[in-house]
């Protein structure tokens, strides 16, 4: 592939993003089918994030994606969002609509099929505990129980955040709790829950040994632990879990999953599943 005058960007914008696979990912993707398209990544200062979606405006850029802390910051700069973001309050994919740049979110549904993959049954799981309130766990969160799931508890470092996404899946029509950041918070949810989804990014690349703080004594075989960090694989919160005889996923199935929905939203035509999964493998190898 050629990188030439009718060569189509696309762009991720995140702080930070040094650690992102998405480049790796969708650039195989556009090379397996042959698209004239490049898709790289952009740190930007949280006050400069305006400016740069004016500039993405300005230069025709495609589409992309918004990561980690950008994904409800960016709604006001947008043209429009879709419904999906609209529910959810969080944009993780941008595209073009008429000539104007909007959002939508992928993370939700690409986090339920990846549940799927690992044959958990949403419909039938009395509920989970989500740790995070941010950009990701709204999404998460709202999937869940738009998947099904009857009972959230929210714990979260801001109680702020955390009451509003709980309010939010109430008006979904689900249950939900929040409860604040503490030992005992934690260890109650996890003898009412059996499935823990770590939405924060505590435990990420560089700070690889700041993982959330929880007592593996309170870790059973029948938890299924969830981190949707990718890098690194495996973080040392499901290293642990997994120790303990927990069933464990990483991030990198959500990373493939909504990757595929918004592929398939930017070309509406196959998606080259198999060489995005090669090439995420290849990074880890
Ligand atoms: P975000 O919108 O900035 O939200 C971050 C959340 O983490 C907030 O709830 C925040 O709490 C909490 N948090 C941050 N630092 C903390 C700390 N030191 N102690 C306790 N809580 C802390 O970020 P996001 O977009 O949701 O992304 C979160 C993580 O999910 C990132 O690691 C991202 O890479 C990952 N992710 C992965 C995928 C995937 O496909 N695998 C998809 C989406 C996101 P406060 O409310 O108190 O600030």
């Amino acid at each position: 592939m050629e990188i030439n005058g009718e060569t189509k960007n696309y762009i991720i914008l995140g702080n930070p993003i040094a650690h992102t696979l998405s480049p790796a990912m969708y650039n195989t993707a556009f090379r397996s089918l042959n698209l004239n398209c490049i898709y790289t990544a952009c740190q930007i200062e949280p006050e400069n994030l305006g400016e740069a979606v004016n500039g993405l405006k300005a230069l025709g850029i495609q589409g992309g994606n918004v990561t980690i802390p950008f994904k409800e910051k960016i709604i006001p700069f947008l043209d429009g969002v879709s419904q999906e973001s609209q529910l959810i309050g969080a944009v993780n994919t941008l595209y073009r609509k008429n000539g104007e740049l909007w959002g939508t979110n992928t993370d939700g549904i690409g986090f339920i099929r990846a549940l799927q993959s690992r044959n958990f049954a949403v419909q039938d799981s009395p509920g989970a505990v989500i740790l995070g309130a941010g950009g990701a766990a709204k999404a998460v969160a709202v999937a869940l129980v738009v998947a099904g799931m009857k009972k959230l508890c929210i714990i979260n470092r801001s109680k702020e955040r955390g009451t509003v996404l709980a309010e939010k899946i109430r008006e979904l029509g689900g249950e939900a709790v929040f409860r604040e950041w503490n030992d005992v918070n934690i260890k109650a949810a996890l003898q009412e829950y059996s499935l823990l989804i770590n939405t924060t990014p505590l435990g990420m690349v560089p700070h690889i040994e700041k993982g959330p703080q929880i007592d593996q004594k309170w870790f059973t075989p029948q938890h299924f632990f969830v981190d949707l960090i990718y890098n690194p694989r495996e973080t040392q919160l499901l290293s642990k879990a997994k120790a303990q005889g927990c069933k464990i996923m990483g991030g990198l199935d959500m990373l493939l999953e909504q990757g595929v929905v918004a592929f398939e939203h930017w070309f509406k035509e196959k998606v080259p599943r198999e060489a995005m999964v090669r090439e995420l493998e290849r990074w880890f190898a």
